[in-house]
């Protein structure tokens, strides 16, 4: 049998009772019972792994938990799906009911985008020119958010939120920077 391991509580089941996340270069098992206790950011997440608990304190979430886990499993994996937005919106979004909605920077982020493309302007100017940090350009500019993909704890899926970058640009920026070994 495909056994895996919580890495919050030591928890064994089987493998398809256990939520996995692709953190760096790490894949993160969790338990349903702890998987629904994740905090909303990445960050956050990250320390909650680091604070182990002992599973036989779960022991009692767990039998009632049981006949439902699947359905449960089902739901989380909608959640993510649905592409609800946790953490702080980027550049050209806000939230608005819960979702990420273009706002009036969007505009800007196009720009960026087509002016790194088309022209040969630095980084440095770019960032410059749009009051940004060079780190802060670089990340705009790999930002799938721009796309219509929601990331969360590295796990990457198609939102619901519309995007503002066209996938042939988005494509070409990519390999513009690789060229230029951008990192
Ligand atoms: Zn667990």
């Amino acid at each position: 049998m495909n056994k895996t391991i919580c890495q919050k509580c030591n928890f064994e089941g089987d493998k398809d009772e256990f939520i996995e996340y692709k953190i760096k270069s790490d894949t993160i098992f969790l338990c349903l019972i702890c998987n629904k206790h994740i905090p909303d950011s990445e960050k956050e997440f990250q320390k909650y792994i680091q604070e182990k608990i002992d599973s036989k304190l779960l022991d009692t979430f767990r039998k009632s938990n049981n006949s439902i886990s699947k359905l449960t499993k089902k739901g989380m994996i909608k959640k993510f799906a649905k592409g609800k937005h946790l953490s702080k919106p980027p550049k050209g979004y806000k939230i608005e009911n819960k979702k990420l909605a273009p706002n009036q920077e969007a505009e800007q982020v196009q720009r960026i985008f087509q002016e790194f493309l088309k022209t040969s302007i630095s980084l440095t100017q770019l960032s410059k020119k749009n009051s940004m940090t060079t780190t802060g350009i670089k990340k705009l500019l790999k930002n799938k958010t721009y796309l219509g993909f929601v990331k969360f704890a590295n796990q990457e899926s198609q939102g619901n939120h519309q995007p503002i970058i066209d996938k042939q640009l988005f494509k070409q920026v990519q390999e513009k920077m690789q060229i230029l070994g951008i990192k």
